[in-house]
């Protein structure tokens, strides 16, 4: 008989601090993964009053299982490049938790993924998809591969190789990745290819797929015009509306570019894109003549955002020096800021200067693009503060609905599946923005996101038992 069984919460040595004690033990068993470390400190934080409310979680130890990926799985990809020389790579992918359908998250292809950084896109990918109210757990993956630079054919090579293994872990019912950062239709292409020829079978392994080939309409807009009607949400609760509000959005990629978009749909005008070399800024705004010539860019030709300046001469580039305090495109005068490129492109100072400027509204597109700092800044000076994992869960969000339609064997119209995304976005806002007054922190959609996606979750590992 163990002596220190507290009846109450049994399991728990010390209900009281059982979330720094968590907290405590996520750092000293995941060292160096401060990504992670970031994700899970916010997300456990809001759930004190889940846990005061529910002591069953605590008796039940669900946060400790919450924080343990199911399984995590890295491997090596050697692939020869255009010279001839053998290269090697490290893939992951990270299955964090399929207590409400099969785990679902991109593959991110950049230099600075590591285990730590899929970590926290995982993690926080578990409630956003909760949020969604479609059947998906959690999970996520990628590579240290950089694609920027490489030809067509590298990247293909490299997909193969990476697939080759990848295909042992996934399908259709198990674990279904998409894109993020570097993994675009091209990449998916060929990713899609290799497990058909390895498996021989035609299924919805993967979305963000073409067309003609079970892809779904809308998939990629999803993420941009997603964050974009979330944020006409969180403006509908102080009777305002995106018509002639000006705009600044990060990045350049597939995010920012439909954000833009669905700005200029709704009457807004963006002034700023960017990349990693620098930002540009449009005094004259982002018309749809210039988003074409970005998406050619980015998306064709494949060059920097400063050749936007040299074609438009009112446009000025800022390049961006990592040494600096602060990112210059957040010191640029707007009402509302949709971060679409990075995880911690925000700082505390970042957020001085958008609170100094009048910003009145902040829609993560990016995962994670404010440090714990910021976001409180955000929420103490009262801004309409739109966090990642509802604001940008548009893109998951329709990766179910195109693993809908390959269940179905159906395609469904553009009106469709933009309806139904409109629909689902106006749902994540209104049970963010209630589960926060239920929980004692009206207004505060970080509580509210946090605390609905959590719910489900763990109510659905309750049932299921020790799991
Ligand atoms: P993407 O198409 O690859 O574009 C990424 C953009 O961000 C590029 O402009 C890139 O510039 C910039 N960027 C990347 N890393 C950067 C860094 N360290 N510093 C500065 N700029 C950087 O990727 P995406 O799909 O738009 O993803 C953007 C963000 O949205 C990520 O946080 C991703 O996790 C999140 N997200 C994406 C989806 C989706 O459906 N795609 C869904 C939910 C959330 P360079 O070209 O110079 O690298």
């Amino acid at each position: 008989m163990p002596t220190e069984v507290n009846v109450a919460t049994p399991g728990c040595k010390n209900p009281a601090g059982y979330i720094e004690e968590v907290l405590a033990q996520v750092k000293a068993k995941n060292p160096a993964e401060p990504e992670f470390h970031q994700a899970v400190q916010e997300v456990l934080e809001s759930l004190r009053p889940v846990l005061d409310k529910h002591p069953e979680f605590r008796s039940a130890r669900i946060l400790e299982r919450m924080v343990e990926p199911e399984r995590v799985i890295m491997f090596r990809v050697p692939w020869f490049d255009d010279h001839g020389n053998m290269q090697i790579n490290r893939g992951f992918r990270i299955q964090m938790n399929s207590a409400i359908g099969p785990y679902k998250g991109g593959l991110r292809f950049h230099p600075s993924v590591n285990l730590g950084i899929l970590k926290f896109l995982a993690f926080e990918q578990v409630f956003k998809n909760s949020l969604t109210t479609l059947p998906m757990g959690g999970g996520k993956g990628g590579s240290d591969f950089d694609p920027k630079g490489k030809s067509d054919n590298e990247v293909m090579r490299f997909c193969q190789s990476f697939m080759t293994e990848l295909q042992r872990h996934i399908g259709p019912d198990t674990d279904v990745p998409a894109g993020d950062i570097g993994v675009g239709g091209r990449e998916i292409g060929f990713l899609f290819g290799q497990y058909k020829r390895i498996r021989n079978e035609f299924t919805g392994v993967l979305t963000g797929k073409g067309l003609n080939w079970g892809g779904s309409l809308i998939r990629p807009e999803a993420t941009g015009y997603g964050c974009v009607y979330y944020a006409q949400e969180m403006l509908k609760t102080r009777k305002e509306t995106l018509e002639g509000k000006v705009c600044l959005v990060s990045g350049s990629g597939n995010v920012a570019q439909y954000t833009v978009e669905k700005l200029l749909d709704l009457g807004a005008k963006p002034v700023t894109v960017s990349d990693s070399n620098g930002v540009i800024y449009d005094p004259d705004g982002i018309d749809r003549e210039k988003l074409a010539f970005i998406m050619e860019l980015k998306n064709v030709t494949r060059g920097r955002i400063s050749e936007y300046a040299k074609h438009y001469k009112k446009a000025i580039f800022v390049p961006t020096d990592v040494q600096m305090d602060h990112n210059p495109l957040w010191a640029m005068k707007g009402d509302c800021a949709f971060p679409s490129a990075t995880q911690n492109e925000i700082n505390a100072k970042d957020a001085e200067n958008l609170i100094k400027n009048g910003c009145k509204l902040v829609a993560e597109g990016a995962n994670m693009p404010s440090t714990l700092p910021a976001t409180k800044l955000f929420l103490e000076n009262k801004l309409l503060y739109g966090p990642a994992k509802a604001a940008n869960c548009g893109g998951v969000a329709t990766s179910g609905l195109e693993m809908a339609q390959n269940s179905q064997r159906m395609a469904w119209t553009r009106e469709e599946v933009d309806q139904k995304l409109h629909s689902i976005m106006v749902e994540v806002h209104r049970n963010c923005f209630e589960t926060a007054a239920a929980y004692g922190a009206p207004g505060n959609l970080v509580s509210g996101a946090n605390i609905a996606g959590f719910l489900k979750v763990a109510t659905s590992m309750m049932d299921q038992g020790l799991v």
